[in-house]
């Protein structure tokens, strides 16, 4: 019995489109830094959120 490949599956899952129930449009997933001061050092640093962006929410994560 020869082992069933999924290698096909992986990739067209990869590739498949998230769409927003809202407001039907594509959803991107894009990285938003956020400068976050630190308490001990006092001093500032840059953090990286992975952020789903769509119609909903671009004007807020663009500004
Ligand atoms: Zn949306």
């Amino acid at each position: 019995m020869a082992k069933e490949r999924t290698f096909a599956s992986k990739m067209l899952t990869k590739a498949d489109k998230i769409i927003c129930p809202e407001c039907e449009g594509v959803v991107e997933m894009v990285k938003v830094f956020d400068s976050v001061k630190s308490e001990k050092t006092d001093a500032f640093k840059f953090v990286g959120n992975m952020v789903q962006v769509c119609k909903c929410n671009e004007k807020e994560v663009y500004g």
